[in-house]
């Protein structure tokens, strides 16, 4: 059984980037029932006692287990989701910024080429940083899709599903991702 793991911050910290209203059907909502179709859908299977990660693994790319790998990814996805935004994140500093200014040649290069995968996702989906061999990347994935499932542990994530935007920004997708970046992106988190 997988119980909804506790918001980090209030449900209005993030204002007025984030609203209220917009997290209190993301996380009030749409978490919560990933969290309870997964529970119904292991229930009395070999999954029902394995570790999230491993259930994803293990269901990923089985057309048959597709129901149980699109809950256990969302659910995994919007856990790592809430502790990717705060109301205390922007911009990177420190030994990340240099390694990302050295790699892109600027923040702004970095950030510019974050925001083009998150904005041409196409149709539902995440963009995702992760660091592989000592270098930063970039990926998107589509619907439930999770860098975990293909093996990697990602550094942050901006979920570009409508629902994660749509009361605040309506089809302005690039805004929200602006202003995620700008404002919310957790990254002295990922700096630890
Ligand atoms: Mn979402």
């Amino acid at each position: 059984m997988f119980e909804i793991k506790e918001l980090p911050y209030d449900m209005n910290a993030l204002e007025p980037y984030v609203s209220e209203r917009t997290l209190s059907f993301h996380y009030g909502k749409h978490y919560p029932n990933y969290v309870n179709t997964l529970n119904k859908l292991i229930e009395g299977t070999e999954y029902a006692d394995m570790p999230l990660e491993k259930i994803i693994r293990e269901t990923s790319g089985k057309p048959t287990q597709q129901a149980i790998f699109n809950n256990a990814g969302q659910v995994w996805n919007h856990e790592f989701l809430w502790r990717s935004m705060s109301p205390l994140g922007g911009a990177p500093k420190g030994k990340l910024l240099d390694k990302i200014t050295r790699q892109y040649g600027s923040y702004d290069e970095f950030k510019k080429q974050l925001k083009d995968a998150a904005v041409s996702q196409f149709g539902s989906g995440w963009a995702w940083v992760y660091e592989e061999n000592d270098t930063i990347k970039i990926m998107k994935t589509s619907n439930a899709d999770t860098p975990v499932a293909h093996g990697i542990i990602p550094l942050l994530t901006i979920d570009v599903w409508e629902h994660a935007y749509y009361l605040d920004y309506q089809n302005r997708r690039a805004d929200h991702i602006e202003n995620f970046l700008e404002h919310l992106a957790n990254w002295p988190q990922v700096a630890e």
